[in-house]
């Protein structure tokens, strides 16, 4: 079998950060996999960290789990809701990760002697790690993070440069995204920045074949022109990014906007079109839907929504696929638990959510949340610390074990309903769990495990009958099985395991009650919405309509 000559597209970002390069190449790559090529994609991340499982969500963003279990930056995370496919550890890299495996060689003695250099041995590891993403692809495109101009990308955009000199523009293109903006006291948008930045790239020898123009208001022929002229680019090299209600419209209007004509044209690609009608049909849902439900988002970093980011995008794709708007109504849950007008506002809503967390702020307020969900009949789902919290109450209100708590919040407890994993390890011996040890001394499960469904369950219904479920995970403490029994007698039955782990619960005597240990938000896609998120947002609508 001959080898694939990968092609790459670069995509590099100018003026200032948050122009939405991540949204850009997964559009980019989404209408190419829509077309038929086998299409891969790849971030890299300036940063020192190795990886960002130790960043801060309020620093950071959300922290997006692989199904082999890599912590990745939340742009992963995009990529697969977009192309609808599974990335591993490959397909994101840090500076860190280049660092550590070329200081790790030194120190084996793998450059025999050598000086070691950002160039050549430092670019060199990044251009192995950009072709290793690429194997088996006809294209990959390749996002840099940062914005060009920032110090610790250089070494990122010499690869890039490196690897253009190697393969020529046949097999490398390099697209930028810039700002446009919009002076708004003369109603003028401003074309300098971008020439800036194009400026910028070009002293580091690198001429951008397509510049993708962020706006916030229609491009006008005249300016594209001036686009072209100054930044050096075919005029139907500038493509308009305009500023969209959803981030899914996007593939839409670069398709439009005739990305693909260039794209092909640089590439040599023989003819294509991309199909994209299903994905129109799921956008018209989105921006126009016949339905709405209101749901309870009972979180506590509610300042910094991106770190929910996967949730909210699933709760986004399962109203797509159901005709429905899902509004979120964000409840902090510290205020929770401290006044009764928050409390109040769950009255008004369709459904209740209580998301994964860390810590012990703000879980009274979630625990009140849980309460009103199970005693109201109010379709709950509960993730992660959501079905911890959800298993504590249980045990404090229903079953009367008022100590019942998780080793989390209090590690000398008596009653230690959520306990550390480690413990289990201990006592089965034989569990096979993936950790990862990080350097704060704490081990979590990451990534994908099966789960077992229970026959004539909720969950087991969620997931159209499927006996066994593949879903990641993100956590420390697990259900500890002392308390199963009690539970299972009283009204709160195990619904889903995996080797003797407890990862799903759920309620007898309530509509819709269901609570899992994994995350099921990270396997959510535009077109392959998430079961039991899907399920939640049918429930709710059904609360809704009665
Ligand atoms: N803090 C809990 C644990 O470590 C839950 C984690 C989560 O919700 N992702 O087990």
């Amino acid at each position: 079998m001959s080898k694939i000559e990968t092609k790459y597209i670069f995509v590099t970002g100018g003026v200032l950060s948050s122009l939405g390069k991540g949204i850009t190449s997964s559009s980019i790559a989404t209408l190419l996999k829509h077309s038929g090529f086998k299409v891969g994609i790849l971030k890299i991340d300036p940063y020192i960290n190795v990886d960002p499982g130790t960043m801060s969500p309020l620093e950071h963003g959300e922290v997006f789990v692989t199904h082999d279990g890599a912590e990745t930056d939340l742009d992963i995370g995009h990529y697969e809701r977009f192309l609808n496919m599974n990335f591993s550890s490959k397909n994101n890299f840090t500076t860190g990760q280049v660092y550590l495996s070329v200081i790790d060689r030194e120190r084996k003695g793998g450059y025999l002697g050598k000086t070691i250099q950002v160039i050549p041995h430092i670019v060199d590891e990044i251009k192995r790690r950009i072709r290793l993403a690429g194997e088996e692809n006809e294209i990959l495109v390749v996002e840099l993070g940062g914005t060009v101009g920032d110090i610790e990308g250089l070494p990122f955009l010499e690869a890039m440069r490196e690897m253009k000199h190697e393969y020529g523009m046949e097999r490398v293109i390099s697209l930028h995204v810039t700002l446009i903006p919009l002076i708004r006291a003369a109603g003028e948008l401003k074309t300098k920045p971008t020439q800036h930045s194009v400026q910028e790239l070009r002293r580091i020898g690198i001429t951008p074949q397509i510049i993708i123009a962020r706006t916030e208001k229609e491009i006008p022929k005249e300016l594209k022109s001036k686009l072209s002229m100054s930044c050096d680019v075919d005029y139907d090299c500038v493509i308009m990014a305009q500023d969209a209600k959803s981030i899914y419209q996007m593939p839409l209007n670069f398709l439009k906007e005739g990305v693909l004509v260039p794209i092909a044209r640089f590439l040599k690609l023989p003819e294509f079109s991309p199909d994209m009608k299903e994905w129109d049909l799921l956008v018209k849902q989105i921006l126009a839907p016949q339905n709405e439900v209101k749901i309870a988002f009972v979180g506590k970093y509610l300042s910094l929504k991106e770190s929910y980011k996967s949730l909210i995008e699933a709760l986004i794709h399962a109203g797509a696929n159901l005709d429905t708007k899902v509004d979120i109504q964000w409840i902090d849950s510290e205020e929770l638990e401290k006044n009764e007008e928050a409390l109040e506002q769950l009255k008004y809503v369709d459904g209740i959510l209580v998301p994964g967390g860390f810590g012990e702020r703000g879980i009274n307020g979630k625990m009140r949340a849980i309460t009103f969900a199970r005693e109201n009949k109010i379709p709950f789902l509960g993730i992660c610390l959501g079905m911890q919290l959800a298993i504590l109450e249980y045990c404090r209100n229903v079953l009367g074990i008022k100590d019942a708590d998780s080793m989390e919040f209090n590690p000398a407890t008596k009653e230690p309903a959520i306990y550390l994993i480690e413990n289990f390890i201990d006592q089965a011996g034989n569990q096979q769990v993936r950790t990862h040890t990080s350097p704060m001394g704490g081990t979590m499960r990451l990534g994908e495990y099966e789960c077992q469904t229970k026959e004539n369950s909720k969950l087991q219904a969620a997931y159209q009958g499927q006996k066994v479920i593949k879903e990641r995970h993100r956590h420390r403490y697990e259900a500890n099985p002392k308390y199963r029994e009690r539970l299972e007698t009283n009204g709160m039955v195990v619904s889903g395991e995996s080797n003797g782990l407890i990862e799903a619960v759920e309620l007898e005597n309530h509509p819709w009650f269901v609570a899992v240990q994994f995350h099921p938000e990270f396997t959510s896609r535009l077109q392959a919405p998430n079961c039991v998120i899907l399920e939640f947002i049918k429930q709710s609508l059904e609360f809704a309509r009665n």
